[in-house]
């Protein structure tokens, strides 16, 4: 039998989210039903609910890092059970065909990965993220949350975790390498730890000093303000790999200025008004710059087992649905410690 899901809703661009309803399919053959118990904000979400980007259709339910229960499975499932932990990150099922999907790069689809909001799935409907008590997605999009995380902590590392895991793993963060994050939000603080936990010397590139004291305690060996021009005379030519996640303009020359010869920028934020560089920052250290976008089902699923082995979680402040829009200006005020996840009870 379909399901109706209490779930929070943005009608356009400029309202408010609120509450309302999705109705959930019964789980087809190879589907799982999952009774959601936290929903991460992340920055994309908002970029989304409030038509940041193009393309959004409204109305829509966002949220794509879920954690939850398995309440009920489809006869032919045989990768989860009912009371499993499980999650759900940025989509929900791609074409398992093309060359990208069969290396386990899904989100790189060449027929495009079906999002887990703002999507239309394989059934026709639109498709309608965490922010709601339950949702269907087939066994093959669904990671296993081993025990040894809270599915409060667990929920972000869904998409912040594995957006920062996958171009830590593929530039070789580890012993020896020196690694920069730039800016401290959901996504740069999972980065200070998972490349901590891999080995890599971390510096935290923030704002101002406001978080230094955290960004030590999660495992970066150091830390700098953008704000003061010292910093880019301090650490010119200092870094194997940067990672930036900012969500607004930064001065990608002033970035750049801070990798050593063959050194790495990778960009994961997305703001939505292109960045301009002078390409002499490129050629001269032979320096490259690149993009990351989340991860592959195979690589979340090593990323959560990795997190979990070591106790890695979010760091997070759990709210109700009543203070998802309060929640988002704090975000963009740079004002979360540090990732926002919503109790889907409050639904
Ligand atoms: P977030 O929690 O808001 O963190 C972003 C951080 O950037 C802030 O906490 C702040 O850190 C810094 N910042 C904000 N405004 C800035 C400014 N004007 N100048 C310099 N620094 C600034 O956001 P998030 O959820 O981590 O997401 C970050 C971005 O990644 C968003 O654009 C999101 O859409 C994108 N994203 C991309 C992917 C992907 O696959 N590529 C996946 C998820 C999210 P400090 O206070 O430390 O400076
Ligand atoms: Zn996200
Ligand atoms: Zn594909």
């Amino acid at each position: 039998m379909p399901t109706t899901a209490r779930a929070y809703v943005a009608d356009s661009a400029g309202s408010p989210l609120r509450p309302g309803t999705v109705e959930r399919r019964e789980p087809g053959d190879f589907e799982v039903q999952i009774a959601i118990r936290f929903a991460g904000i992340c920055h994309s979400d908002i970029h989304t609910a409030r038509g940041d980007w193009a393309g959004v259709s409204y109305p829509i339910v966002v949220g794509h890092e879920i954690a939850g229960i398995v309440e009920a499975v489809g006869p032919m499932v045989t990768r989860h059970s009912v009371g499993d932990r499980v999650g759900v990150g940025c989509f929900i099922d791609s074409c398992r065909e093309c060359a990208n999907c069969r290396d386990g790069e899904e989100q790189h689809c060449l027929a495009e990965s079906i999002r887990t909001y703002n999507s239309v799935g394989r059934d026709g409907l639109p498709t309608a993220g965490g922010y709601s008590t339950s949702i269907v997605v087939d066994e093959n999009y669904v990671l296993g949350i081993p025990d040894g995380i809270s599915l409060a902590a667990a929920a972000p590392l869904l998409c912040a975790g594995i957006t920062m895991y996958s171009p830590l793993r593929n530039w070789d963060a580890g012993p020896g390498k020196r690694v920069a994050i730039i800016g401290m939000g959901g996504l740069g603080h999972t980065g200070v730890k998972i490349a901590a936990a891999l080995g890599a010397e971390v510096t935290v590139l923030s704002q101002s000093l406001k978080k230094q004291e955290d960004a030590l305690r999660l495992g970066a060996a150091a830390y700098h303000a953008t704000s003061d021009p010292a910093t880019f005379e301090i650490l010119a030519g200092h870094f194997d790999l940067i990672i930036n996640t900012v969500s607004a303009d930064i001065d990608v020359d002033a970035h750049l200025s801070l990798l050593a010869v063959g050194g790495t920028m990778v960009m994961v934020g997305l703001p939505s008004k292109p960045l301009t560089l002078r390409t002499w920052m490129l050629a001269g250290f032979r320096r490259n710059l690149a993009g990351s976008k989340m991860g592959g089902i195979r690589q979340t699923q090593e990323m959560l087992d990795f997190c979990a082995a070591r106790g890695l979680g979010a760091e997070v402040e759990v709210i109700p649905a009543s203070q998802i829009n309060e929640a988002y200006e704090r975000v963009l005020a740079s004002d979360v410690r540090y990732r926002f996840v919503i109790d889907a009870s409050t639904f």
